[in-house]
């Protein structure tokens, strides 16, 4: 048994890298058996589940989508947020009477949640039919943990580590558009923020390693990749080479792949030479997710985010300004402990400044073990609510307006999967990231199609195809 703990994760001792080459085979032991896998949260894990369904297939499990069926049970969890939380306990509490009925039922927890050691005692303590609880760090032990799986609840969560995995194999969600892990970890430490403890200390790959990955994927027919990092401004800095993220993004450019993405940017490393590298590339796509988070300085402040809102405004107009018909989305957080009317003002102010193309709001969440849930809050809870309310109003209102001008405009869409709702449509992604709902057929799948728009809400937009690229 190996608990997590959070001090040691925070205890952040910069030792060298350590770059291990995965070169283990599995045994198809588990052949005729299913698993059931539900993830929760953010790009990285809905990247980290590829990886748990490689390992789940490469052992003979397959896929079912009916948790009933299931002969292993996988939830990836996220700890950002208390109803993240709250959502995988309730999930849990549905495993729990199917492994009455099924006893040989393995129920493994992984990901974020796991690297919490409160969240570890209360699972040990109150939910002793969990078998395996694996952190963040330990995804590539999952075979060797279902294999050896006895039916006692068996804990492997590293709290912190120098490692990096390589050769590292998913069962990738699309055929069309790719992850990448460019970094690992964060060190920002903003004061609401439990990454920096669950995900560790930042860690860059090798840019040849990252090149390799692409060209396999570009070999592999993959339309686009979206280079992915808790902050992929970081990249490079740990390595203490002479490259850094603007020159990855420029290499991963060179290989003409059609579309490439990032995410996410912390606004205080976005360098001038990343502006250039945009703008110079057709196949980088003008779109950036630029977290502001609040419009208040004394917030940002206490948030420890490292930018005034006038930094802020001058990176926005120059990326503006630099990169053609840029979209810039944001992530904002209202109900921060004694967020003052005048400090929620200052953040209406900035998104009217800024109208944004969409933002993702929340009400603050406090997360045990981080500076900000120690730090006293007299805002009641409704007025919170209140905030998130008309914020969201005023954002929508921009993202209509964004999407609005679009109306008649021909765009190029890549198309990616068939529409959940009309079997007759597909859906695919603007440049701009925006949400395109087209009428068509699946043979669209994978295209890169000029459409024109058709009609334009707050979220999507309807089209319909006026030529095929490729
Ligand atoms: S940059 Fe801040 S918000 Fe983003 S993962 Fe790191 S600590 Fe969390």
């Amino acid at each position: 048994m190996n608990m997590p703990d959070l001090c040691i994760a925070k205890d952040r001792k910069k030792t060298e890298i350590k770059y291990i080459y995965n070169d283990k085979e599995y045994q198809p032991l588990f052949k005729n058996k299913k698993y059931f896998l539900r993830t929760y949260g953010c790009q990285m894990n809905v990247h980290d589940s590829e990886e748990i369904k490689f390992y789940l297939e490469a052992l003979g499990f397959e896929a079912t989508e009916v948790l009933e069926k299931a002969d292993i049970v996988v939830l990836n969890t996220c700890a950002i947020r208390e109803n993240a939380k709250d959502k995988v306990y309730g999930y849990l509490g549905r495993c729990k009477h199917l492994k009455q009925e099924k006893p040989d039922l393995i129920i493994c927890l992984c990901g974020c949640l796991v690297q919490e050691p409160h969240e570890v005692e209360e699972l040990k303590n109150k939910h002793k039919y969990v078998d395996i609880i694996i952190g963040t760090h330990n995804i590539h032990e999952l075979p060797e943990l279902i294999m050896k799986n006895n039916h006692y609840q068996d804990i492997e969560v590293y709290s912190n580590s120098d490692e990096v995995y390589e050769n590292v194999k998913y069962k990738r969600d699309s055929k069309v558009c790719a992850w990448i892990n460019i970094t690992y970890g964060c060190d920002k430490f903003c004061t609401y923020c439990i990454v920096p403890f669950t995900r560790g200390r930042e860690r860059s790959r090798k840019m040849e390693n990252i090149l390799e990955e692409v060209k396999e994927l570009k070999k592999e027919g993959y339309q686009e990749v979206t280079l992915l990092g808790q902050n992929v401004n970081a990249y490079g800095k740990d390595l203490g080479l002479n490259y850094d993220f603007a020159t990855l993004l420029e290499e991963v450019a060179k290989i003409g792949i059609p579309r490439i993405r990032f995410v996410t940017s912390h606004p205080w490393n976005f360098t001038d030479e990343m502006i250039d590298v945009i703008a110079k590339y057709d196949n980088i796509m003008p779109y950036v997710h630029l977290p502001i988070q609040s419009g208040s300085d004394e917030i940002l402040k206490k948030m420890n985010r490292k930018y005034t809102i006038e930094e802020y405004k001058t990176l926005f107009n120059k990326i503006k300004e630099k990169v053609k018909n840029v979209a810039i989305t944001t992530d904002i957080i209202v109900g921060f402990p004694n967020e003052t009317d005048a400090d929620f003002k200052a953040t209406l102010d900035i998104v009217k400044y800024c109208q944004f193309d969409n933002a993702f709001t929340f009400i603050y969440s406090p997360r045990v073990g981080t500076l900000a849930a120690q730090m006293e809050d007299k805002i009641p809870y409704e007025v919170k609510q209140e905030r998130l309310k008309k914020l969201n109003e005023l954002v929508n209102s921009y993202s209509l307006k964004s999407n609005q001008k679009l109306l008649g405009k021909i765009v190029k869409v890549l198309v990616t999967e068939e529409s959940e709702k009309d079997k007759n449509k597909v859906c695919g992604y603007t440049e701009t990231m925006k949400l395109v709902n087209i009428v068509g057929n699946k043979d669209l799948i994978g295209k890169i199609i000029d459409v024109e728009i058709t009609s334009a809400k707050s979220f999507s937009l309807d089209g319909i195809v006026k030529s095929l690229k490729d």
